[in-house]
């Protein structure tokens, strides 16, 4: 299988500034050595609570702020070596779709200008061929065409985020980021969104990053999954391995949160893990491992060193200090 793009320990670091010169007192490592990479056509996740950076990775994959540290290869090219002039052929293949199309979508334009808003920015066609390009974009996107020249408050949630996605599909990208694309709609929208941005999948071919706080959400729509506290990860594994296996503290708390509906669900289900705590700041994160402050099975050394990535079954990893390299586990 291709790997459309691969991050390799890709660091996003912030600085704090204090006092009248707003001198530099120190930084905020919102992203802090992360590697994976997503095979064309697949779909990888990025699952933690906010504040875990993943939203973070998905700006600086894009280049929409740049990287502090490390590489992001697209189809074998390295953007984060590139300047900002040198990007716009990349950015046509690389779109993204925001959490909430409330407010990512103009009040002020209609449905047609907004779709047609990228191929102007990249002076793709006449006002008449933009036109034929948005009326395509929202048969696929099952938008009803009287919708053409309605301004976004006349549309319901799942209606704004069709036009979200019509909009992120203009330039016919490879890659698209889906930041919690489903996670400020309805429950019953929510699924007909998944439905949807599955079958564009298919049928373009298209390759995504998808960002969210839900392991639900990932669990039927996504290939492999990593997860994210405090700028790190935690845990990554194919979808199906990470739920019939979860091995670190924070993944399993994370799956014992999860809603289930069948008994096959229940039994893959660790029992109800509740963490302590609220998640640290990023400014001031913790010594060694960065969970320890919240982990039900802290030891000594969590306090002092940062676990390193072991492979604990065959593309299974994990950054905790209960494995050790041959795979075996301390709990
Ligand atoms: Fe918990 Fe220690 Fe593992 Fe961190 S390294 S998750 S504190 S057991």
């Amino acid at each position: 299988m291709t790997t459309l793009l691969s991050v390799s320990h890709l660091k996003k670091y912030f600085p704090i500034s204090a006092g009248f010169l707003g001198r530099r007192v120190g930084e905020v490592k919102a992203v802090d050595d992360v590697s994976f990479a997503i095979p064309e056509g697949k779909t990888f996740a990025l699952v933690g609570e906010s504040g875990s950076g993943k939203t973070t990775v998905g700006k600086t994959i894009l280049r929409l702020i740049r990287p502090t540290g490390g590489d992001i290869l697209f189809d074998g090219r390295n953007l984060s070596r590139l300047r900002e002039g040198e990007l716009k052929p990349w950015r046509r293949q690389m779109q993204i779709v925001f959490q909430d199309p409330t407010s990512s979508l103009n009040p002020r334009r209609r449905v047609a200008d907004i779709v047609a808003t990228p191929l102007e920015v990249h002076g793709i066609g006449t006002p008449r061929e933009r036109l034929g390009r948005v009326r395509e974009l929202l048969d696929l996107v099952e938008l009803p065409e009287k919708y053409l020249y309605s301004y976004p408050h006349a549309l319901s949630g799942g209606q704004k985020q069709r036009v979200a996605i019509a909009r992120a599909l203009a330039l016919n990208p490879r890659f698209v980021v889906l930041d919690e694309p489903t996670s400020a709609l309805d429950v019953s929208v929510q699924a007909k969104i998944l439905a949807l941005l599955a079958r564009l999948q298919q049928e373009l071919g298209l390759t995504y990053l998808l960002i969210s706080h839900d392991l639900s959400v990932v669990k039927n729509f996504s290939d492999h999954i990593a997860v994210m506290y405090l700028g790190k990860l935690m845990e990554m594994a194919p979808t199906r391995e990470l739920f019939a296996n979860p091995l670190h503290p924070y993944t399993r708390a994370l799956l014992s949160a999860i809603p289930v509906v069948t008994d096959e669900e229940l039994a893959l289900i660790p029992e109800r893990i509740i963490l302590e705590g609220e998640i640290p700041s990023p400014a001031n994160a913790p010594t060694g491992c960065v969970f320890h402050t919240r982990c039900y099975a802290r030891m000594e050394v969590c306090t002092q060193q940062a676990p390193p990535q072991l492979e604990v079954h065959p593309d299974h990893h994990a950054w905790c200090h209960l494995f050790t390299s041959e795979g075996s586990s301390k709990i």
